[in-house]
């Protein structure tokens, strides 16, 4: 399987609108696989298809990164329709390799979403898989996990930033 990069951080079609998945044909079949083959490579717990440079809805979590038959979950057109709590969490994402910051997320949440196929499911999730599926429909909003620090807090991740991209870390993608 040939594989789209993975963009980082400053690429304008990971904050760019992304539309609704309205067909569940062939070719979504593919992006999906692509979707969980570029996070079990990476590694990462999830990914999202603007992530890929592909504006859709659309993302994939897998907890067990690929060791787990079946642990893959495709979040089509989502949406969050209860959450409650709130907890500091260290988070990181494929767009900013090598970084991580601390943000609020809820303990649990109700998300609906589509399938690959299509049908529409609910998802109870707390805990680590929670937090996932928030960072996942973040992307589905262009927000990012700059968009979420403030002041000196952010100051200081761009700087980080700014240090990976001078040391050549982060690859330009064509
Ligand atoms: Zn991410």
């Amino acid at each position: 399987m040939s594989l789209r990069p993975i963009l980082v951080y400053g690429d304008p079609r990971l904050e760019a609108p992304n539309d609704p998945v309205e067909d569940f044909g062939d070719r979504l079949q593919s992006l999906v696989a692509e979707l969980f083959e570029s996070a079990r490579r990476a590694p990462g717990l999830g990914l999202a298809a603007p992530q890929i440079g592909v504006n859709l809805r659309l993302a994939v979590i897998d907890l067990s990164v690929g060791r787990e038959e079946g642990a893959g979950i495709v979040l089509a057109n989502p949406t969050v329709v209860r959450s409650q709590g709130r907890q500091q969490l260290e988070e990181g994402c494929l767009s900013f390799p090598g970084l991580f910051t601390t943000i609020a997320r809820p303990t649990a949440l109700t998300v609906r979403a589509q399938d690959e196929g299509g049908r529409w499911r609910e998802l109870a999730a707390d805990g680590l898989l929670a937090q996932a599926v928030c960072h996942e429909i973040d992307h589905l909003d262009g927000v990012l996990l700059v968009h979420h620090l403030r002041g000196v807090k952010r100051q200081l991740f761009l700087r980080r930033v700014s240090r990976m991209r001078k040391l050549g870390v982060w690859a330009a993608t064509p």
